[in-house]
């Protein structure tokens, strides 16, 4: 084990870091436990349903993301000072229980040793009692809002503990609004989302049905999408096919190779839109998001066929 560490450079930190034995970097800021909502700008408040999912969910603190960012620039550099770990950019991965370095798994899914088959998971649409129309979600005068719902500190380390799932979640809204000419309205609920209370606690479907239960008071119309971001859960990410919530993991638990962020963002706003998975090997089908080799490696590509569901679904064009 020493010889991998130093074969790939990786430190007695960068594995505390990935078991959660350090603290996390964002301690002593209000990031770390307050109820923050981070919208764009302020002006956005003058919108009458920002305003009512704000009031709704009582917030400690509202933000932009400028002032946001400037906090976890400031506790980046600081962290990575004290420590020499980037929690932006993490070395180390747990492969059930074991710390391996990032580009060590890479080499096992690389040659096959660590399948990517159950990585990520999507479940069939469902009406759980959201009010919307049964088509799913949908621009409304070019417009999508975006949700990002992140899980609050508990015994089981939910809260995800780096920064990546939030740069990936904003790469993936912009190839969104590139590909489709839509404008994807991003709204944060830090340390909003209570998973505590999910059984088994890693059980990426039971949080699922949590965020669905929690946030859905946010879906006011059917241009409303929900991206809950948690830690530690058994799959990358999940999504119900054309419906309106989906979950991001950070780091999933129980031998599953990491995604990047960005792909698993990308992918499970894509099901929100009704495109469907697109199997598991790179040779199964051409470069795009929803086949998860392509995503595992990293594409920000659909396919012409997946590109084609999103397109018709986000912008509503129906037969
Ligand atoms: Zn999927
Ligand atoms: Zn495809």
């Amino acid at each position: 084990m020493q010889k991998l560490y130093k074969k790939y450079n990786v430190t007695e930190n960068d594995i505390k870091f990935a078991k959660g034995e350090l603290p996390h970097y964002l301690m002593g800021t209000v990031l770390y436990d307050k109820e923050v909502i981070v919208i764009e700008d302020f002006k956005l408040l003058d919108d009458e349903h920002v305003r009512d999912v704000i009031k709704k969910s009582k917030p400690e603190i509202v933000m932009t993301s400028k002032q946001r960012s400037s906090i976890m620039e400031k506790a980046r550099e600081r962290y990575i000072k004290k420590y020499s770990v980037d929690p932006a950019n993490p070395k180390v991965d747990i492969l059930n229980g074991v710390p391996l370095p990032k580009e060590y798994v890479r080499e096992l899914v690389r040659s096959g040793k660590l399948g990517l088959e159950d990585s990520e998971k999507v479940i069939n649409a469902e009406n759980i009692g959201i009010k919307s129309s049964a088509t799913g979600p949908q621009a409304i005068n070019g417009k999508v809002y975006v949700h990002i719902v992140e899980a609050k500190n508990d015994q089981y380390w939910h809260k995800p503990d780096g920064s990546d799932w939030l740069s990936g979640t904003y790469a993936a809204l912009d190839r969104f609004e590139e590909e489709f000419g839509v404008d994807m309205i991003p709204y944060e609920y830090w340390n909003a989302w209570d998973l505590s209370d999910i059984s088994p606690a890693y059980n990426a479907s039971e949080a699922l049905k949590d965020l669905e239960q929690d946030f859905a008071f946010f879906v006011v119309d059917d241009n409303h999408i929900v991206i809950g971001w948690a830690d530690r859960l058994d799959h990358n990410g999940i999504a119900r096919m054309n419906r309106f919530h989906s979950v991001g993991v950070e780091d999933p638990c129980c031998g599953k190779a990491n995604w990047p962020d960005d792909s698993v963002a990308q992918h499970e706003i894509s099901h929100l839109f009704n495109a469907g998975e697109g199997g598991y090997w790179c040779w199964e089908h051409p470069e795009c998001i929803m086949n998860y080799c392509h995503a595992f490696w990293g594409t920000d590509e659909w396919c012409g066929s997946h590109w084609y569901d999103v397109f018709v679904n986000i912008n509503g064009i129906h037969d």
